[in-house]
């Protein structure tokens, strides 16, 4: 007979199923989609077992859900076995609830038994078999335990009948008996389907449509969500009845938690967890580093210039040397102290369990504003880049919903907008620079707050996956580990540095010391007003008018220069204050230099401008990749530059009034 194996993604089913079958193996790839196809002869007997692609449901919205789902359907196995990682319950019994919903039988293998014996808790096999009125069998593949139980039941059939439990309140109940006689086989689960919206279950009754209007009218929300509720909702219980505390060995995180996850103070405490993070970075590293930094630059180029100059090189060749090359890539570098601290604070978070709570904590607060949780994970994977915060939005099973994270994953400030943070703000507000950064990152959580409502009730209708997080423990971070996080993380700022750059320096350096008919001019505050570059500058200068409150072309370049690199804009207004100012001064805002009209106002609304504005190039192309459309790329570009720019001129309109 025919046997699927089947369970979310990682739970043990390719262990499991090399355990089952030995070395009678095929391996192939389904008809196609390039997911791997496994199937092999069960020892000791002559049933073919098949390792389905690991899911989450069995909706049609992954390939690896329509492969799993067709499988069941066309191919009608006699038996299923649905392994499930018991360290995460709720998640796997989310598909268990379905597969019962099937006319076939299901032997249920707990698996990670060891992992969850280790936490000190067990989970009673035969309750939760009494409830789900099926086989349940527990096991550890890693350990090889339990297998050979599992294999008698299997080869002797003596699994239990699938009795189809009915786990929703009478009505719902009644709705699908009502439904199901429109099928012919896999009645309850094709109804079920039917009711959370299935696209591929096609039914057209009047009186069902009309009762189902009805049902949604009665819990305020859409069937499917109903579903799904409900589904968790049951399983919640079961676990709760079908687990036991041994020992308590985990009773500190609970303990931790009780605290961190609070209430009334988890947000608070998450706030000023952060407002920590910046205060160290900005404040306590950044103050004590960059001046340091930065003198060590300018007496390396000093002494560079009188090097030089005895060997006689032509005046453009030196000034592209220091004013180009060691100006330009040194503005950034000068930050390299606080991006490290930046990233070894972040890791810390990460690696002791608390990110995770984070989002657990977020999830709910989300989920009053009809916002996915789901979406919350790329939003934190975008605090250090755009880049894989945007690849990680393809979790998100909703379309609109994973199309809106992909827009607003950007606003998130990432490493490279952290110089121009910390720029802007110690220079203007000296010793409040890191409650600047600190309003600045809950401005950006705010804003996305705000735009992800207003698109959503504009555009999209208001549909809500449910998405359960499951609390990792507490953690004692590996030093290995984190030094290794934070050496990679800064090895790729230098190398950026060293590349992006260092091209970029040396463009802005060549547009602004020649003029149109490419005559070099020694740049000073005048002269430099006939380059190329302050002609282009000067074409959009105006745009940026409400924002800075001046026409400054040499502002405006620099701002465009963040869809290169967001730190390329440090980096060029660097360059240009270098190219621009006769003492070769290292103070960008120094008086009589470009950016001299610079007041904390502008600047801030400057900040406002580059941090909301469209990303870099490489999160751009990042972000057509996953909403797979010119189109809506373009419209999403579009829509964050208008948003910058409204912000900035907002922020710099209201600060003038008073
Ligand atoms: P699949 O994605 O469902 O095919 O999962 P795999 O069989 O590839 O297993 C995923 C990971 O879980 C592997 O690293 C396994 O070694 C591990 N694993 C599988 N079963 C157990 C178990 O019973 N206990 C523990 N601790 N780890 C397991
Ligand atoms: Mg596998």
């Amino acid at each position: 007979m025919k046997i699927a194996l089947i369970g979310n993604q990682n739970c043990g089913k390719t262990t499991l199923f090399n355990l089952l079958t030995g070395s009678n193996q095929k391996v192939g790839n389904w008809p196609g989609v390039t997911i791997e196809k496994k199937s092999g002869i069960i020892k000791g007997s002559n049933n073919e077992l098949i390792d389905l692609p690991g899911v989450y449901s069995l909706s049609p919205y992954s390939p690896e859900e329509e492969v799993s789902r067709n499988f069941i359907f066309s191919e009608q196995p006699e038996l299923i076995i649905n392994i499930i990682d018991v360290t995460s319950l709720e998640r796997s019994l989310y598909l268990t609830t379905q597969l019962l919903e099937l006319d076939c039988p299901i032997i249920i293998v707990l698996n990670m038994n060891d992992l969850l014996e280790k936490k000190g808790l067990a989970l009673e096999e035969k309750k939760l078999s009494e409830s789900l009125s099926c086989s349940v069998v527990t096991i550890s593949a890693l350990k090889k335990t339990g297998i050979n139980e599992l294999l008698n039941l299997i080869n002797n059939k003596q699994y239990l009948n699938n009795y189809h439990i009915r786990i929703f309140p009478d009505e719902i109940e009644k709705l699908i008996d009502d439904i199901k006689i429109n099928f012919i086989n896999h009645k309850r689960f094709q109804a079920i389907k039917f009711i959370e919206k299935d696209t591929k279950i096609e039914l057209d009754n009047e009186t069902i449509n009309l009762n189902l209007k009805e049902l949604e009218k009665e819990y305020k929300t859409d069937s499917e969500q109903i579903i799904a509720t409900l589904r968790y909702h049951y399983i919640e219980q079961l676990r709760n009845s079908c687990i036991k505390n041994s020992e308590n060995k985990n009773s500190y995180s609970e303990k931790i938690d009780k605290i961190l996850l609070n209430k009334y103070i988890a947000l608070p405490i998450f706030f000023l967890i952060m407002a920590l993070i910046y205060f160290c970075t900005i404040y306590l590293v950044g103050n004590s580093t960059s001046q340091i930094i930065e003198k060590g630059i300018h007496s390396f180029s000093l002494y560079l210039t009188d090097s030089l100059t005895s060997l006689k090189i032509s005046t453009w060749t030196l000034s592209l040397l220091t004013d180009g090359l060691i100006t330009g890539v040194g503005a950034v570098l000068i930050f390299i102290p606080q991006l490290i601290t930046l990233f070894l604070l972040l890791s810390l978070l990460e690696t002791t369990g608390y990110m995770s709570r984070v989002t657990f904590m977020m999830d709910k607060f989300f989920n009053r504003f009809g916002l996915n949780g789901k979406s919350l994970v790329p939003f934190l994977v975008g605090s250090g880049c755009s880049v894989p915060g945007i690849m990680s939005s393809k979790t998100i099973e909703d379309n609109n919903e994973r199309e809106l994270t992909i827009i607003l994953v950007p606003f998130i400030p990432c490493n490279a907008k952290l110089p121009l943070i910390a720029l802007f703000s110690s220079y203007f507000f000296i010793r409040a620079n890191w409650i600047v950064a600190v309003s600045l990152y809950f401005l950006a959580i705010l804003i996305i707050l705000i735009s992800a409502i207003i698109i959503k009730k504009l555009f999209y209708k208001n549909k809500m996956s449910t998405y359960i997080f499951e609390l990792p423990e507490y953690k004692i971070p590996s030093i290995r580990y984190l030094t290794r996080d934070v050496f990679d993380k800064t090895i790729d700022f230098i190398k950026r540095a060293g590349t992006v750059i260092i091209i970029c320096s040396l463009l802005v350096w060549f547009l602004a010391s020649f003029t149109i008919d490419f005559r070099y001019i020694e740049g000073n505050i005048l002269t430099i007003e006939s380059s190329i570059l302050a002609q282009l500058g000067k074409g959009i200068s105006w745009l940026f008018y409400p924002i800075l409150g001046e026409n400054n072309w040499a502002a405006s370049v620099s701002a465009l220069q963040g869809l290169i690199a967001k730190e390329q804009v440090v980096s060029s207004m660097a360059v240009l204050n270098g190219l621009a100012s006769d003492a070769s001064s290292n103070d960008i805002f120094a008086s009589g230099g470009l950016f001299a009209n610079f007041t904390p106002l502008s600047g801030y609304a400057f900040l406002i401008f580059n941090l909301f504005s469209a990303p870099c190039v490489n999160a751009i192309v990042a972000m057509k990749k996953e909403l797979k459309s010119k189109r809506k790329t373009f419209y999403a570009i579009i829509f964050q530059y208008t948003l910058a720019w409204t912000l900035a001129s907002f922020t710099f309109f209201i600060g003038n009034l008073f």
